[in-house]
C-alpha cells in the first residue's frame, strides 16, 4: 500500500504519517528527515539544501526526485510525507511507480487553517541542554523554560511568523493543484486537521477503513 500525506508545513502531517506507518508496519519516507540527515552529515546535497532552507525556500524538483527514487525503489509499501509537493513531482512519482506496476493508493490531505499553522509552528521550541523538543502552545507551557532540566528554551531560526507565512504562500501556490490532481484520480481523502493528535488519527483510520473496506488494525 502506498499512502501520500498532503498538508501545509505545520499541519501535523509528519506526526500522523509516522503514526500510520507504525500502525500499518510499513516504512515512513519523509523528505524532511532525509534532507535533515543530509544536512547534518554535510553531504554535497546537504550543503546545497541547507542554504536553500536558510532562505525559507523549497528544494528543487530534480534534487528531490533523485532522492525519493533511491529511497522507494526497494520498498513494496510505504508512507510518503513531504513529497510530492507539485503536480510536476506527482507526475514524476506516477511514472516512477508505474515502472514498478504500482500507483498511489490513497492520499490523506490534512486540512488546517493558516492561523492555526502559524500558532502551532511559532510555539515550537527546543532545549539546548537536554535536546528535548516542546511546543509552548500544544504542550501548554507557561514559561519558556525546559520542564525537564530547567534550561532556557530556544526557537528554530526558520520558525519566525514571516518565514512560516512565506512557506504557507509557497504551499498554496505550488501544491494546492495537487489536491485537484489526486481528486480526479479518486485517491483524495480530505481530513479535518484541527484538534488533538489522537482525534485526527482516528479520522485518518476511519477514512482508510472506508476506502479499503477493512480494519487497518486494533
Ligand atoms: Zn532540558
Amino acid at each position: 500500500m502506498i499512502v501520500v500525506f498532503l498538508g501545509i508545513p505545520g499541519s501535523g502531517k509528519g506526526t500522523q504519517a509516522k503514526r500510520l506507518a507504525k500502525l500499518l508496519d510499513v516504512p515512513y519516507v519523509g523528505t524532511g528527515d532525509i534532507l535533515r540527515d543530509n544536512v547534518a552529515k554535510k553531504t554535497p546535497l546537504g550543503v546545497k539544501v541547507s542554504q536553500i532552507m536558510k532562505n525559507g525556500e523549497l528544494v528543487d524538483d530534480e534534487t528531490i526526485i533523485e532522492l525519493i527514487k533511491s529511497e522507494i525503489k526497494d520498498k513494496p509499501s510505504f508512507i510518503l510525507d513531504g513529497f510530492p509537493r507539485t503536480v510536476a513531482q506527482a507526475n514524476a512519482l506516477e511514472n516512477l511507480l508505474s515502472g514498478f506496476g504500482k500507483k498511489v493508493d490513497c492520499v490523506i490531505f490534512l486540512d488546517v487553517s493558516d492561523e492555526e499553522v502559524v500558532r502551532r509552528i511559532t510555539g515550537r521550541v527546543f532545549c539546548p541542554g537536554c535536546r528535548r523538543e516542546f511546543n509552548l502552545y500544544t504542550d501548554g507551557l507557561k514559561e519558556e523554560k525546559c520542564p525537564v532540566c530547567g534550561g532556557e528554551l530556544l526557537r528554530r531560526s526558520d520558525d519566525t511568523p514571516e518565514t512560516i507565512r512565506k512557506r504557507i504562500g509557497e504551499y498554496r501556490t505550488k501544491t494546492a493543484p495537487l489536491i485537484e490532481y489526486y481528486k480526479t484520480r479518486g485517491a483524495l481523502n480530505r481530513i479535518d486537521g484541527s484538534g488533538a493528535v489522537g482525534e485526527i488519527f482516528s479520522r485518518i483510520r476511519e477514512a482508510l477503513d472506508n476506502k479499503f473496506k477493512r480494519q487497518t488494525a486494533n
